[in-house]
């Protein structure tokens, strides 16, 4: 049987180690969370970042703004909150409706108040491997893999899909951590035969169970991000699970994989913009 990479008890513990950090360096800080319109998925996502930063001993701000709320206005309130002192992050929740331009709204965010790491000066920092917010996802995996043990310095290590939220940025991380990476997308030719070469293979594709046993290589590290509920009302990643644990050496269940580490990294964020300031 392979590892099972526990998401769920590794994010608890970042979380418990940002909650004592709060409290023993007396951090005072506020996450402003924005959410236009009233998509269920994203209204269950906020709650559970809210719920998050309560946990930790953080503030968070909620704007709830109706569907028809306009461009002119979300900028008015990024603006709003850009030159408010007390607030440290500002989080826009994703999807926004289609009549407002997303990159407009995540480029007029303060990068350092960018704590979902989606500004194009974080994204640049993580390029050129200087410090800055990155992320969450991807950080998150890479936190997974160093606290199972998991060594990425001088391994294949195969990204499947290049979104500039998860792919890209989880292909610089384990460039950083000294891993020879390689990305696939849609048009890669010769996938399978790719896959096989990964000893650390991330799925990051937004189909479900695509990746079988076919993709993977004996022994090899398999990170599901892909996230898809079935007709049966069950949760299923991009991996095909039962399919590729009997070959795996390690694997992240879906759910309680990568999904919990998300949030977790968000607080991370939180507490590093507050610091910053104090700085
Ligand atoms: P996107 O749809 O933005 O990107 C998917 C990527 O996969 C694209 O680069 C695309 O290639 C590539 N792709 C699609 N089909 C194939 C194929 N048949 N073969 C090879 N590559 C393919 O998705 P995201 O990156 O935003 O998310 C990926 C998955 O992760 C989704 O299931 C999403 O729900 C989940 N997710 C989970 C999170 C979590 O917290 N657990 C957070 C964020 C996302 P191309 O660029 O050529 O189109």
């Amino acid at each position: 049987m392979p590892q099972i990479i526990d998401g769920k008890a590794i994010s608890a513990a970042i979380k418990d180690e940002l909650k004592k950090e709060v409290a023993d360096k007396n951090i005072s800080a506020v996450l402003a969370v924005i959410q236009v319109g009233c998509d269920p998925a994203s209204t269950v996502y906020v709650g559970s970042k809210k719920k998050a930063c309560a946990y930790i001993g953080i503030g968070s701000e909620s704007f709830e703004l109706p569907e028809e709320t306009t461009e002119e206005e979300l900028i008015a309130l990024v603006d709003r909150l850009n030159a408010d002192d007390k607030i440290n992050g500002i989080l826009v929740q994703l999807p926004l409706p289609s009549h407002i331009d997303e990159k407009k709204i995540i480029n007029r965010i303060s990068p350092l108040k960018d704590v979902d790491g989606f500004h194009p000066w974080s994204v640049g920092n993580l390029c050129i491997g200087q410090e800055g917010f990155v992320s969450c996802t991807p950080a998150g995996i890479i936190e997974l893999l160093k606290r199972s043990n998991i060594e990425i310095e001088g391994k294949e290590c195969v990204v499947i899909g290049r979104s500039n939220i998860v792919g890209k940025p989880m292909a610089l991380l384990l460039l950083a951590e000294n891993g020879t990476v390689t990305i696939c997308h849609s048009r890669t030719k010769g996938l399978k035969e790719i896959c096989r070469r990964a000893d650390i293979l991330v799925a990051a594709v937004g189909k479900p169970k695509m990746v079988t046993r076919e993709y993977v290589k004996e022994g090899a590290t398999v990170i599901d991000v892909g996230i898809h509920r079935m007709d049966d009302g069950k949760l299923c990643g991009d991996v095909d699970f039962d399919d590729v644990s009997p070959v795996a050496g390690a694997i992240t269940p879906v759910p309680g994989g990568v999904g919990p580490m998300t949030i977790a990294m968000l607080m991370v964020n939180c507490v590093k913009a507050a610091s910053r300031k104090e700085n």
